[in-house]
């Protein structure tokens, strides 16, 4: 088994058999040198281009530390655009096709907001959205993350370029210390390094210059 295999990582075998499904053989660098970091609960900080598998790294990770158990919201994901975070919700319902315990979330904005708390009155174990529009439930009480276990900030230079900056911060504010916080950016400026420093904790770095 080479080092490259998901075997190797410690996920359970509805992972596994996804992954098979998904006809991922072998993991991406991003995938090789953030999960194991990732799967002990670390924060972890990643620069990686377009394209290099990031959502899967992040999409493992999370879905690793769910309990169906517990109803209640254990992973947020912010994404910048309503596309992206369409694009990464799909792609962790692939990841989760063999874990039908498991609910997902979509909220973003430009969509009505009744529909989007129904579903969440019905339980959600893992909300992908946008942050406005988390802002806007989480004001409405119709979102609670004081049982969030892992956050994600995809994308994150894109979501300070576009203003999220003070939103980003109103929503980790309402998120318990202790969680896990993953950020991702294709750049790394000083502002990224910035909220790197103010949301997490002692983050592992990675960084993959090459697609794979
Ligand atoms: P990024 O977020 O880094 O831009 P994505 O997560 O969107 O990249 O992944 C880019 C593409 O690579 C997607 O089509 C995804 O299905 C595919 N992919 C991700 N991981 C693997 C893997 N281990 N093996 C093969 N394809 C993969
Ligand atoms: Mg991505």
């Amino acid at each position: 088994m080479s080092n490259h295999d998901f075997a190797s990582l410690s996920v359970s075998a509805a992972q596994l058999k996804a992954l098979e499904t998904l006809e991922y053989h072998q993991m991406t660098p991003i995938q090789a040198q953030s999960l194991p970091a990732i799967l002990q609960g670390q924060d972890l900080i990643a620069q990686a281009k377009t394209g290099s598998g990031k959502t899967a790294a992040f999409g493992i990770g999370l879905l690793q530390a769910i309990n169906p158990r517990f109803f209640g919201v254990q992973a947020l994901v912010l994404c910048p655009t309503r596309e992206l975070a369409d694009q990464v919700a799909k792609e962790i319902r692939k990841l989760a096709s063999f874990m039908p315990n498991i609910k997902l979330v979509l909220l973003c904005g430009g969509k009505p907001i009744g529909p989007q708390i129904g579903s969440l009155e019905h339980g959600a174990h893992v909300v992908v959205g946008t942050p406005g529009r988390v802002q806007d439930h989480l004001r409405k009480n119709t979102l609670k993350l004081d049982g969030l276990k892992t956050l994600v900030l995809d994308e994150a230079d894109r979501m300070l370029d576009m203003g999220f900056a003070e939103v980003m911060q109103d929503i980790i504010d309402q998120t318990p210390k202790q969680r896990q916080t993953l950020l991702f950016s294709a750049t790394y400026p000083d502002d990224i390094r910035k909220i790197s420093k103010q949301f997490q904790n002692n983050p592992v770095s990675v960084t993959v210059e090459s697609e794979h």
